[in-house]
């Protein structure tokens, strides 16, 4: 198995610890008890999120995304769904899902997201043997060192199916499973996020979460949601004090100003790197 990790590259010189983005650290400067603390923190080399709808990628996680690629990491949203179903009364659903897959057009260049990132379009989410090669295939391509996706207990149908297939194709992943088994991959860490319709507490068991610290991103994510994914501004206004309410909210247990909630998941892949 070829597992690039994030640690090549790391000793350059026995006893000398080269320290730069491109090695895959970055200095992090936090507020701590009587003034300030800096850390180095390793940056992942690639993200994967997995978005069951165009917006949910922003929602859940457009903080933490910004803040990765600010940092020079790599990270690759898969829309799953064509989102048809969802967009102002009376407007076909072909139409709508036209305007989702511009919109997340626009919303991959304010993002900073890889090329490597796709609109899957599919139309119904089956837990099935081509969805589990499909899901299988997309993480042995982009080869992530983390993973992003919804968790099985949402709510919402679209998005516990997403988990489901996630976290099978996490398991077939790094085994000899399906044709693309040359391409073996194990991730160093797969987190669940949190939706409208998954919040950790509310319904969805988390014992540990991870916070990422979004206070320098937050703005540009609620810009991104209001001015980006404008069919589903109806359905996002709604979501707009939740989000700025649960940013605030995840941020006081991080200790900043806004946060993002990650629940580590450990079913297939053992915990090795962080988020922060
Ligand atoms: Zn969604």
């Amino acid at each position: 198995m070829n597992n690039r990790s994030v640690w090549d590259g790391l000793y350059l010189d026995s006893g000398t610890h080269q320290r730069s983005r491109e090695e895959g650290f970055v200095r992090v400067s936090q507020a701590a008890a009587g003034g300030r603390r800096s850390f180095d923190a390793v940056v992942p080399r690639t993200i994967l999120v997995l978005a069951p709808h165009a917006d949910d990628e922003v929602i859940s996680c457009g903080g933490t995304i910004l803040k990765y690629a600010q940092w020079k990491c790599e990270v690759a949203v898969i829309v799953v769904t064509s989102g048809a179903g969802s967009g102002p009364g009376g407007e076909a659903p072909d139409r709508i899902a036209e305007k989702r897959r511009k919109e997340f057009e626009t919303a991959k260049r304010a993002l900073r997201l890889s090329d490597r990132s796709e609109f899957l379009g599919l139309e119904e989410l089956q837990i099935n043997r081509s969805n589990v090669r499909r899901f299988t295939d997309i993480i042995r391509s982009i080869q992530p060192d983390i993973v992003l996706f919804p968790n099985p207990n949402d709510s919402h149908r679209a998005h516990r199916n997403t988990a489901l297939l996630t976290m099978e194709a996490l398991y077939h992943a790094p085994t000899q499973a399906h044709p693309s088994r040359d391409r073996a991959w194990l991730p160093l860490g797969a987190y669940f996020y949190e939706t409208p319709s998954g919040v950790f507490g509310q319904g969805v068991q988390a014992e540990t979460l991870v916070i990422s610290d979004i206070t320098e991103q937050f703005e540009t994510k609620k810009k991104i949601l209001n001015e980006i994914y404008a069919s589903q501004t109806q359905l996002l206004s709604a979501f707009e004090g939740w989000v700025e309410a649960l940013a605030r909210h995840r941020g006081e247990a991080g200790r900043c100003r806004f946060g993002e909630a990650f629940c580590p998941n450990m079913t297939h892949v053992p915990l090795k790197l962080l988020l922060i």
